[in-house]
């Protein structure tokens, strides 16, 4: 029980990779807030994980929207008293070669993945700073943080980003005790990553599941998907580590995809 008495903001967290990070601070003894542009999707899960409501709610939020962002906030600090962790992980896939990459779609993935992080940061930490008890920000890179793939150029300008705006939130947030990690996993089977199998399958003109082992896990170290417990369970590391001995960092769990 590492996170009682915790409470976290989970942003995309009504599927994939927020939804199991959700469970397991649950699990750990943390109120959770499912913050999901998907509203019934957000409650069900809520629900899932606690029927009562006492340490589960829904808030439905898109985080590219300011005044939205900023009342889901204030909605979880009013019901719990405070808001120690976020996970700034909802975000979006769509691949193209980047000589055909529509200007709106390049707008729009740097959008919810920039503008939301940035804006759901700057939501919490005055909160964070004002309640003396600190807080961990964790932001959901990938293995494209730190390496390129074809067909994803606003994906992996984002989420090389992250990893600049949490170096910058580590050294403004260590005065008030808070700090800012980036997890950079590899493939994991969610509906994000179901939808761009066929998609680059058609891109390349190769298979399905000459995408999966050619593509996607060709530089593993064993041929295997990440799961969203994995992520998880890096997500509970960083939201219990006490210190600021712990800040400013990313970490890759992608099965030796990408070795640091
Ligand atoms: P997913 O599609 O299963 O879930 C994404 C969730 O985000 C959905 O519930 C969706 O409703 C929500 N969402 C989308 N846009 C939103 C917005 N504007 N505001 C609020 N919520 C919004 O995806 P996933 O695979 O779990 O991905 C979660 C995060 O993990 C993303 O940032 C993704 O880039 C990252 N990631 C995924 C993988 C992977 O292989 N699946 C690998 C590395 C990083």
């Amino acid at each position: 029980m590492i996170l009682k008495d915790k409470t976290a903001i989970v942003t995309g967290a009504a599927s994939g990779i927020g939804k199991n990070i959700a469970e397991t601070y649950a699990k750990a003894g943390a109120k959770v807030a499912i913050a999901d542009l998907n509203k019934d999707a957000a409650e069900a899960t809520a629900r899932e994980i606690d029927p009562s409501g006492a340490a589960a709610m829904a808030v439905e939020m898109n985080v590219i929207d300011e005044d939205q962002v900023n009342a889901g906030v204030a909605t979880v600090v009013e019901a719990w008293g405070s808001a120690d962790i976020l996970v700034s992980n909802a975000g979006i896939q769509i691949v193209h070669p980047l000589h055909e990459f529509p200007y709106k779609e390049w707008q729009r993935l740097l959008s919810i993945h920039l503008d939301g992080a940035f804006l759901t940061t700057k939501a919490c930490l005055p909160h964070m700073y004002n309640s003396g008890r600190g807080g961990s920000i964790i932001y959901m890179g990938s293995v494209h943080s730190k390496e390129a793939s074809v067909l994803k150029a606003p994906y992996v300008t984002a989420k090389h980003g992250l990893i600049g705006l949490a170096k910058v939130v580590a050294k403004e947030g260590a005065a008030h005790g808070v700090r800012a990690n980036v997890i950079c996993p590899g493939f994991v089977r969610t509906p994000l990553v179901d939808k761009q199998i066929p998609e680059q399958a058609a891109e390349l003109g190769i298979t399905e599941d000459e995408v999966i082992k050619n593509v996607m896990l060709k530089e593993t170290v064993d041929g295997e998907f990440t799961t969203t417990q994995d992520v998880a369970d890096a997500a509970l590391f960083f939201a219990g580590f006490g210190s600021n001995a712990l800040t400013g960092q990313s970490l890759v769990v992608s099965h030796g995809w990408f070795m640091e």
